[in-house]
């Protein structure tokens, strides 16, 4: 897979199980490839995963990442199988030792030359490289007037990646094997941090707020701070740090990172639908239900559709509670029903490209509509037409480059 320059996005997850646990680490790899993500990380703390390395990558079919901290060098150079089974190693120049710091680095990275993989280089604000930022914090120290300790921290951050870099390719590691990310908790940080790095350098960028937390504060954080980076071009793979309740479903993460991409018009994914939220002109939760029952039988048929019709992705649905906003926001969409709002005639025009196509009445308004869909992506995909997606949706290699992008 490549990633970087003008190559699509990609989404990444990881694995929360005992990686040591092959059935269960395989189980849930599957799960997040399923799901949509493109490279799965996985954790390799001990002898023990890294022996289960091999297997777990040889029964799955999407690439995995190892993720090595404190004893990296030592897996890597003695698990052979491990260190040739993975597709990438991250690590974290924050932990990777603090005497013989540099020597670990490089036996990390003489691992990855010897078996020909490219390296993230992921540092992270809870395990910053100690040694480094009392250098800053000293250094700011004896400034006329002090930045503020946040600041040095973000600089400390960028500095460890770049220099981690810098080190990675003195060992040898070719500029093009290596990516970098350098996460924190908070978005405005992200933020900063992110668009320095992109200033400096010409890296991948993985992309990802860390510790983000758990339900709609973590899926609204990560978005924050993701959207505004993409939008200016930064970011090449991306993860959703989102914390599950126990026994939680762990590939929220991978959804909400395409929906991310999606909402921007990256990449597509899954046929959208637009919904209005209602208000007290539809008192009746119909809409909502048929909004609901229409997500699910896209969700339900997306497997067929998309081995079946190309370009289905970028199907745009609307579903509008009433005729203020609904003939109009049905327009838009490839195709569109605007229910009848309280004490409106019970009526439901569709419209197929922007124009009026019929009007449904009657009881039987979800499984007619489905039916017209079913036709219309019959019709249109078949045949692998596509003229009326937007452009950046339809290919993701026309997003807007970085400012400061120089890939190769
Ligand atoms: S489309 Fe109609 S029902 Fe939906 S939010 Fe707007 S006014 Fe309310």
């Amino acid at each position: 897979m490549k990633v970087g320059s003008l190559h699509p996005i990609v989404v990444q997850s990881m694995t929360n199980t005992d990686t040591a646990d092959v059935d269960a680490t395989v189980a849930q790899a599957r799960a997040l490839h399923q799901a949509g993500s493109e490279l799965v990380r996985v954790t390799v703390n001990n002898e023990e995963a890294a022996r289960a390395v091999p297997e777990i990558v040889a029964r799955v079919s999407v690439p995995v990442i190892g993720d090595f901290h404190y004893n990296g060098h030592l897996l890597l150079t003695k698990h052979p199988q491990c260190a040739a089974a993975l597709a990438k190693y991250r690590i974290n120049p924050g932990n990777v030792g603090a005497r013989r710091r540099d020597e670990n680095f490089r036996a990390i990275i003489e691992v990855a030359l010897a078996n020909g993989k490219p390296v993230r280089i992921g540092v992270n604000w809870g395990s910053l490289d100690q040694q480094l930022l009392t250098e800053l914090m000293d250094e700011n120290a004896r400034r006329p007037e002090p930045h503020d300790s946040g600041e040095v921290m973000i600089e400390a951050l960028v500095q460890s990646a770049m220099r981690s870099a810098e080190l990675a390719e003195e060992c040898g590691l070719p500029h093009d094997r290596i990516i970098l990310s350098a996460k924190v908790s908070r978005v405005r940080d992200l933020v900063d941090v992110y668009r320095r790095l992109a200033g400096l350098s010409d890296y991948p960028l993985h992309l990802g707020l860390t510790e983000a937390g758990m339900g709609a504060k973590g899926v609204v954080a990560s978005t924050a701070g993701l959207a505004i980076l993409l939008q200016e071009g930064i970011g090449d793979t991306i993860r959703v740090s989102l914390t599950p309740p126990p026994g939680g479903d762990r590939t929220e993460e991978v959804q909400v990172a395409q929906q991310i991409l999606q909402s921007l018009g990256l990449r597509s994914f899954t046929p959208q639908v637009s919904a209005c939220p209602g208000c007290g002109r539809t008192t009746s939760t119909f809409f909502q239900e048929m909004a609901e029952q229409i997500q699910t039988h896209l969700k339900e048929r997306m497997p067929v559709w998309r081995e079946r019709y190309p370009g289905v992705e970028t199907l745009r649905v609307a579903v509008m509670g009433c005729v203020v906003n609904g003939p109009g926001e049905s327009k838009h969409a490839d195709i569109g029903i605007s229910l009848p709002g309280t004490f409106e005639e019970p009526k439901a025009p569709v419209y197929v490209d922007g124009r009026l196509k019929l009007t449904l009445k009657g009881g039987t308004l979800v499984a007619d509509f489905l039916k017209i869909l079913e036709e219309y992506v019959a019709a249109r995909y078949g045949q692998g037409v596509t003229e009326r997606v937007p452009a950046a949706a339809a290919s993701p290699t026309l997003r807007e480059p970085r400012s400061a992008r120089k890939r190769r």
